[in-house]
């Protein structure tokens, strides 16, 4: 039993237009889902992937309008890492810079890697792909497919004890010990989780901030995936339905919120394929509130279909 990497990764945003304009058109993601806060929906919930809304490539923010800029501190994900194709970074250094998007090129993992941040500071990095996994690509008019973001490769959080979390992550979770880290490999897809010693603020969960790390299980074993975190000493809630996948919330002992999540049913369940993410998503419970919803959410620009 083991999970397929990352399934989705969940942050902040305070400007959804911005967000939207963004991860959309600059980064060529497609939106696969615009649904609203299950416990708020008068603020969207907004969902970026790749062309089919594949777990491992979904990329979630929580609108808080206006919120205030975050800072990722001790017990937060701090660091996003996509995988690209072996000539992207030169295209994405380009491409980034004539977004005015300060782009770092590190040499400190090779064959290199760039990082930048979304405009309210969340960061990403981008290496270059040598998972041998499927990629998981979006088509966009100005993203070349070779170049395409390819999914998650991983996540780095700040811990200030990474000692504490091995127990769960390695017996409660299957990570194996990478070189940096761990990786949780599945069968057709891994992804990495590794500490960076945190910095001295205290951090401040708002807008360019991550709020949890979601790791793929099939459907049938979610059940005791959730048994071997409560062995491990963890927290799990019960299986709560999110209509697109089940969910299973808990603290890793270093802080950090993690989910697990199924994969599937997915993002066509309430909508067509071929034109995810165009319409407001409702939950059925909120479906006789649509005009007043729509009347009520933040106008964002339009995507492509
Ligand atoms: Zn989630």
């Amino acid at each position: 039993m083991r999970l397929e990497g990352i399934h989705h990764i969940t942050a902040i945003t305070g400007d959804a237009p911005g967000n939207v304009d963004f991860y959309t058109r600059v980064l060529g993601l497609r939106m696969v889902k615009k649904t609203v806060n299950q416990d708020d929906p008068t603020v969207y919930h907004l969902f970026y992937a790749d062309e089919r809304g594949s777990a491992g490539s979904d990329l979630t923010f929580f609108e808080y309008p206006g919120a205030q800029p975050g800072r990722a501190g001790r017990g937060m994900v701090h660091r996003i890492v996509w995988r690209v194709g072996s000539d992207a970074l030169s295209f994405w250094a380009e491409r980034l810079a004539g977004e005015d998007v300060a782009v770092d090129r590190t040499q400190s993992r090779p064959p290199g890697a760039l990082r930048f941040r979304d405009p309210e500071g969340l960061e990403h990095e981008l290496i270059v792909d040598a998972s041998g996994d499927d990629p998981l690509m979006a088509e966009h008019p100005e993203v070349p497919a070779e170049h395409s973001l390819r999914g998650f490769d991983g996540v780095r959080a700040y811990a200030e004890d990474p000692e504490a979390s091995r127990s769960l992550l390695e017996r409660g979770l299957e990570f194996k010990p990478a070189e940096d880290g761990w990786e949780a490999r599945g069968e057709a897809r891994g992804g990495f989780y590794a500490y960076d010693p945190p910095p001295e603020a205290t951090g401040i969960q708002g807008a360019g901030t991550v709020h949890h790390v979601a790791w793929a299980s099939v459907p049938e074993e979610q059940e005791e995936w959730r048994e071997r975190v409560l062995r491990s000493g963890g927290r799990p809630t019960p299986v709560i339905d999110r209509f697109y996948f089940r969910s299973v919330y808990f603290r890793e002992p270093s802080g950090v919120l993690f989910e697990l999540a199924t994969i599937g049913p997915g993002f066509a369940v309430d909508e067509p394929q071929e034109s995810l993410g165009q319409r407001l998503s409702l939950p059925p419970d909120y479906e006789h509130l649509r005009a007043q919803i729509e009347a009520t959410v933040t106008p964002l620009p339009p995507t492509r279909s």
